[in-house]
């Protein structure tokens, strides 16, 4: 990849500043200064350092958000604050994006990449990636309920669900439960409550295949995924 766009999306400045960079000598690869923008360098292979200081380039990133309320699941939006405008800016020159949505209502976890290929095995329909949602509902969840989205519910659309694997952690007035689904439906959750004649009153994605939310998480923090937590994904 060319230098001037390898350090540009690193977050060391536009195409221009850096090309000044690059003009005063700062860069060196392989311990010999390179000065001209347009020059390729194998970032794998190569040591490139800028003031001495070794450059770490990776061409994915892969970060875990504990969703807080209130926030979109979208890269931009015109009035509403959205995920990636909690992230720190060096982050964001990596340009990435959700992957799938979360309701502005709905917190938990949300997996935040630039990774296409990643993006689309986790997302399509093909692959029934399991993903549970812990969930508080008004009214008392029963075995009836159960049984019901085992066997799979009909939506407001007429659309049948796949199996659900609901477990009722408290049930009451208002009751707290676990469902695993491996579809994405707009509002899924939500509307499959609807179904059975009761009403989300709080919702949280706690995994996403084999990615467990990290519960030392904030609302609106986030972290970098490990090698091994992405190894998991792919
Ligand atoms: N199902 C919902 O209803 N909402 C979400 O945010 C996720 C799943």
């Amino acid at each position: 990849m060319r230098i001037d766009k390898m350090l540009a999306n690193l977050g060391y400045g536009s195409r221009k500043e850096v090309k000044q960079l690059l003009k005063s000598g700062a860069v060196k690869v392989d311990g010999v200064v390179l000065k001209d923008a347009k020059q390729h360098v194998d970032p794998e292979n190569q040591t490139v350092t800028l003031n001495g200081e070794v450059i770490e380039y990776k061409e994915f990133i892969y970060l875990m958000m504990n969703k807080p309320p209130g926030v979109l699941s979208a890269t931009e939006d015109n009035v509403g604050e959205t995920v990636i405008d909690l992230l720190e800016i060096e982050d964001q020159v990596y340009e990435p994006f959700p992957v799938g949505r979360l309701d502005k209502d709905t917190e938990g976890l949300l997996l935040i990449t630039n990774d296409g290929q990643l993006t689309h095995q986790l997302l399509s329909p093909k692959k029934h990636v399991p993903k549970t949602y812990f969930a508080v509902i008004d009214g008392e969840v029963t075995e009836e309920d159960i049984k019901a989205f085992a066997a799979g519910v009909t939506l407001d659309d007429g659309y049948l669900t796949k199996p659900g694997e609901l477990k009722i952690m408290k049930s009451g007035i208002r009751s707290d439960i676990e469902l695993t689904i491996t579809e994405g439906k707009f509002h899924q959750v939500k509307r499959m409550f609807q179904a059975v004649g009761k009403r989300v009153v709080y919702l949280q994605r706690l995994s996403m295949g084999p990615l467990q939310l990290d519960e030392t998480l904030e609302l609106g923090e986030y972290r970098e995924l490990s090698d091994e937590e992405v190894e998991l994904l792919k």
